[in-house]
This record gives C-alpha cells, sequence and structure tokens, in this order.
C-alpha cells in the first residue's frame, strides 16, 4: 500500500500501521486528576507519566480507508515497559498474563443523544442477542487467562439492559464525558454496575466524540469506536464507544468512513445502524479478551487485539435482496461483521469458529496427525509440532484418555481429547466444552454416530461436519465433500483408517514428490520441499576399504584406515583396528570368496 502525503492523515503517520489495513490509537490516561496523554500504543507507558496512577489504555476501531505505509511504524519517542507474564502462543497473538471476562457477558445499552425513530434501537440489540453462542463469537472461546486453567471463554452473550441518555454531556463529547455517561447511568439507577458488564456508549449521528491524544483524535475522521475500563463504584467497569456511522458513510477514496461495502444500501437498510454491528463486534471481541488492556494482544505490532487484527476484513461476502453486502447470517439475519482472530493453528482471521478439533497449524502437522490416528501409530504422533495436537493424536491413536490429561493446556481442546479418544465414548467429558460448534463435533465423533443431539449435524462449517460424521461412522464417502485438499485427504485416512490416504498431505507445489520421498524412507523437508534419500554406498568402495583394513563407515561411506596394510597384518597386531571391525572384514570376505 503507498501513503498519500498530505491530507488527514498526514499528523498521523506515527500512528498508522501497516501489514493491517487498521489504525490503531491508544493512549494512556491517568484516572486521577487531568487527562495524561501519551504514546500510541495502548500497551505502552511513558515512565514520565506513571504516576502511580493506573494507565487506562484505550484501544480504537481503526476507520477504515487509511493508506497505511507497507513498514510497520512504531513510535520512539515512548519507552516501552513490557508486561510481565508474557506468554507467545504460536498463533499471532500474545498473552500478557491479565484477566479475561471468562464465563459471564452482560451487555449494556446506552443510547445516547437523539435515537427517535431510529430502527437502530431494534437493529442493534438483536445482533446482540444473536451473537450469543454463534459460531462466529465461538472464534473467542480460544482464549483463555491463567486464572484457572480448566476455564475458557465462554460463548454465551447476554443483552441485558439498554436506557437513553439526552445529551447529558452535550453533543461533543470526549473520553472523560464518555465516562461520565456510563457512571451517570449508574448513580441514577439506570444501569446496575457490574463487573461482569460490557457497556456500550452509542451516539445518536449528530454527536462527536474527541480524545485527547496529541494531536487530538476524532470519531469518523480517526476512529470509529473504543473501549477501555475504569473504576467506578468499586467495579472495574468495562466500557466502550461506539457512534453512529451515518456521520462519515461517504467518505472519498483514501479518506476515512466507519462504514463500509455499503455505503449506499446496507443489509438491514439502515446504513449507520448497519455499521455499528461490525464495531461493536470489534470491540466486543476485544473487550472480553483484553478487558483490562492488559491480556491478549501482538507484542510486535501496536494495535494488535483481536479485532485489530482482522479490523475491515469481511473475508468473502453475499449480495442480499436489496442489493446490499453482506457475510453472516444469525438467527435469520443479515450482518456485514468484521472477521475475528482464532486464536490456535497458528492464528488467522475467520468468521467461525469451526470447531473442528483437528485443526493444525501446518501441513506437516496434518500428515503426521492423519498417519498417527489412521494407523494408530504414536510415532508418527508424536512428529506433531504443537503440544496440544500432539496429545490428542496420541489419545485417538491408543484409543486411549491417558494423554489428555494435564498436558492440554486449551481445556475445550483437553474435554475434546477425552470425548474424542476413543469411540462409542460416554460424551459426558463434552458437555463443558464452551464453544458449541466444538461441542457438537466433540458429542458427534464420540459418540459414534449415535443420533442424540447435539452432534455432527450441529457442526456449522461443511467441512468441519463432513469430517466429523467421517470419523463418527467409519465413513469415507463422508469425506469427498471437503473442498480442500488436504483435508479431505485427512479425513480420508482417519476416517478410513488407511494411512496411504495420508500420504499426499502437503504444503508443497508437488504432492506426490513429498509422497513418493517419504514412502521411500526418505527425509522431507517440510520448508524447503526438498528430499533427501537414505545414504547408499557403493559397495567396490566398502571392499576396497575392507581390503586394505580399514573401518567402512556407511552413514557417510568414507573409510578409516587404520595404518594397517592388510587385513592378516591388522588381525595379528595387538595395536590393530578394534576387533570387532576385523571380523566383520573377514567375514565379508569369506562370503565374497564363496561366491
Ligand atoms: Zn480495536
Amino acid at each position: 500500500m503507498t501513503r498519500h502525503p498530505g491530507g488527514l492523515f498526514t499528523r498521523r503517520q506515527k500512528q498508522d500501521f501497516s501489514g493491517w489495513n487498521t489504525l490503531r490509537v491508544g493512549m494512556l490516561i491517568t484516572i486521577v486528576g487531568a487527562l495524561s496523554v501519551a504514546g500510541i500504543c495502548a500497551q505502552q507507558q511513558s515512565p514520565k507519566q506513571n504516576n502511580n496512577a493506573p494507565p487506562v489504555a484505550i484501544a480504537v476501531a481503526p476507520v477504515n480507508g487509511t493508506t497505511p505505509s507497507s513498514t510497520p511504524q512504531v513510535s520512539t519517542s515512548q519507552n516501552e515497559i513490557v508486561p510481565i507474564a508474557e506468554a507467545a502462543t504460536g498463533n499471532g497473538i500474545d498473552y500478557h498474563g491479565g484477566p479475561l471476562m471468562l464465563t459471564t457477558h452482560n451487555v449494556y445499552f446506552i443510547w445516547y443523544g437523539n435515537w427517535n425513530g431510529n430502527s437502530a434501537t431494534t437493529l442493534l440489540p438483536q445482533f446482540m442477542q444473536n451473537l450469543s453462542n454463534s459460531p462466529y463469537f465461538s472464534i473467542n472461546t480460544t482464549y483463555e487467562d491463567a486464572s484457572n486453567p480448566v476455564k475458557n471463554l465462554g460463548s454465551s452473550v447476554g443483552m441485558s439492559t439498554q436506557t437513553f441518555d439526552v445529551y447529558s454531556q452535550g453533543s461533543a463529547l470526549t473520553d472523560t464525558s464518555v465516562r461520565n455517561i456510563v457512571s451517570g447511568a449508574m448513580s441514577r439507577g439506570a444501569l446496575p454496575v457490574d463487573a461482569n458488564g460490557i457497556y456500550f456508549v452509542l451516539t445518536s449521528k449528530d454527536v462527536s466524540e474527541t480524545s485527547p491524544t496529541n494531536p487530538p483524535t476524532h470519531f469518523c475522521t480517526d476512529f470509529c469506536g473504543w473501549h477501555t475500563h475504569a473504576s467506578l463504584f468499586g467495579a472495574d467497569i468495562k466500557y466502550a464507544f461506539v457512534g453512529d456511522s451515518t456521520q462519515c458513510p461517504n467518505a472519498p477514496t483514501g479518506q476515512p468512513a466507519c462504514a463500509t461495502l455499503n455505503t449506499t444500501m446496507s443489509p438491514n437498510g439502515n446504513l449507520g445502524a448497519d455499521a455499528m454491528v461490525s464495531v461493536l463486534a470489534h470491540e466486543l471481541d476485544e473487550t472480553v479478551t483484553d478487558p483490562d488492556l492488559n491480556a491478549w494482544y501482538r507484542n510486535v505490532v501496536n494495535g494488535g487485539e483481536n479485532g485489530d487484527l482482522c479490523a475491515w476484513n469481511f473475508g468473502p461476502t453475499f449480495t442480499t435482496a436489496n442489493g446490499a453486502q453482506a457475510n453472516i447470517t444469525l438467527a435469520g439475519v443479515n450482518y456485514l461483521v468484521q472477521q475475528d482472530w482464532l486464536n490456535d493453528g497458528g492464528g488467522r482471521c475467520t468468521m467461525a469458529s469451526t470447531g473442528n478439533v483437528f485443526f493444525y497449524a501446518s501441513a506437516h502437522d496434518q500428515y503426521y496427525g492423519c498417519h498417527g490416528m489412521a494407523t494408530g501409530s504414536t510415532t508418527d504422533c508424536n512428529n506433531i509440532t504443537d503440544s496440544n495436537d500432539r496429545l490428542i493424536c496420541q489419545a485417538v491413536a491408543q484409543h486411549s484418555q491417558t494423554p489428555c490429561s494435564t498436558p492440554v493446556t486449551d481445556r475445550n481442546l483437553q474435554l475434546s481429547c477425552f470425548g474424542i479418544a476413543f469411540a462409542p465414548n460416554f460424551p459426558s467429558n463434552c458437555r463443558d466444552i464452551t464453544n458449541p460448534q466444538m461441542q457438537s463435533f466433540c458429542y458427534g465423533v464420540s459418540s459414534g454416530g449415535s443420533p442424540s443431539t447435539p452432534n455432527c449435524s450441529t457442526v456449522a462449517d461443511p467441512d468441519a461436519r463432513a469430517l466429523c460424521n467421517g470419523m463418527a461412522l467409519h465413513d469415507t464417502s463422508q469425506c469427498s465433500s471437503i473442498s480442500n485438499a488436504n483435508d479431505r485427504q485427512f479425513c480420508l485416512g482417519v476416517a478410513g483408517h488407511d494411512g496411504s490416504q495420508c500420504s499426499t498431505i502437503s504444503s508443497c507445489p508437488n504432492p506426490s514428490a513429498q509422497a513418493a520421498c517419504l514412502d521411500g524412507g526418505g527425509t522431507w523437508n517440510w520448508s524447503t520441499c526438498s528430499c533427501t534419500m537414505p545414504v547408499v554406498c557403493d559397495p567396490a568402495d566398502q571392499q576396497a576399504c575392507i581390503n586394505s583394513g580399514g573401518i567402512w563407515n556407511s552413514s557417510d561411506c568414507t573409510c578409516s584406515n587404520s595404518g594397517c596394510g592388510t587385513q592378516i597384518i591388522c588381525e595379528q597386531s595387538p595395536g590393530g583396528p578394534n576387533p570387532a571391525a576385523q571380523l566383520k572384514s573377514r567375514d565379508i570376505l569369506q562370503s565374497l570368496a564363496a561366491q
């Protein structure tokens, strides 16, 4: 991407991060006293401004239409305080030790300004309700925290109380006034003080919002929403700002807009509300996985919460009856929602958790998983890089729940491991899985095709459903609908207990070369797509070495000459080469003579 000089974003280039089509603006605010602003990264803290007050950082939903440079730019003006308890997962997002909102997600709406006659007041609560236990929100179940290793983030969302606020803070809001709107709703009893709550301040199209960064940043020109937390009435309150995007729907090319793909028509005919849906999802995904801004975000690139990593990335879309673009249907209603970051299998943006337990980070792991489970070979399983995937492979290969014990670090995967280790299996282990898609997959495979529900038929993703049915019924005909060749071969191999189906699972241009190499006993280099066959020495060289009294090394076809001129002399010399080597030489000579 090229950066357009001048224009709205000239002064914000240091806050423009690329690699991602995003603009993230973070800031630090001391809770007590005047706002103190520093930095560009929500997780950065300037020591100069660390005046004993806890930092509050704000992660902002980016405005679409920015033109970030091709090189990540990170401010050098701030000293970064690296949080403790960092853990890299290998999934492109890292854990920083803070808590998550694990089980209870109570959403509160504060409709601010004038929402009279606007269908948003119906559309947005309905969206929140439809999000609960959806394949989309279940993506967040791939996140967990350090508080309790047996918990995983739950996929339910509860649309709780809503209230209206008619301009109590005027129509030109600051970050402070947004917080006042939240605390005001609590102090007048309109909303409860709920540490499990996520409070959204939803502003009507005539309301502006300005963050006191240097320079200040604005709703619609710099961001579309943000989330943060504050201590209010003794509780850690998580809240977010999302403005009505009709304030900025039709921006010229390269300039910001908070509605994208749907600047003239939107799925539900309400341009502002339909665009707010995506920003709501962005901030909700971020709030549950990084509520206090010290849990899940990518280390190396600023703005790396799960929502940021997929900002304005919608994936495949379809055209709705009214001509708008949408990418998800929840309870029969179409929406256009940005993707969310899956914290599994190497990480990626996606619209749905497939629930597939056998989701591998690489073709390498998938190849060995397929072989291991198809043939019952734990030796193959041992080649899997990801430890959770390795243990599940061992459990299924051995038909044993033993490998599923404590080392499996993801609770949903662990429960799945217990459930699918052998089938049919009393599927009580599947009961506590917090991802409904993975739960259905677990019930399906572990029940061995029993018709009770949930089972494979309730797995939403068609490829995961096919694998589930294939494994449950040991029926390879189920696999044929899977379009990805590796996933299809995996299904054929595991469902049919046929390791030969696994051999073409590859990330290389020529899977048959890989298959030939591995089948021939060679060593395949998965990164260079090249084969190293076992060393085969020239028998004449070996014989010449033996004849000279040397010691033959068949691993590299070299001869270590002991200095003995002949075999006979060596045999008679007490200081000669080791007796075993000589014995072997003599035996070979005798057998050759016999021919
Ligand atoms: Zn964000």
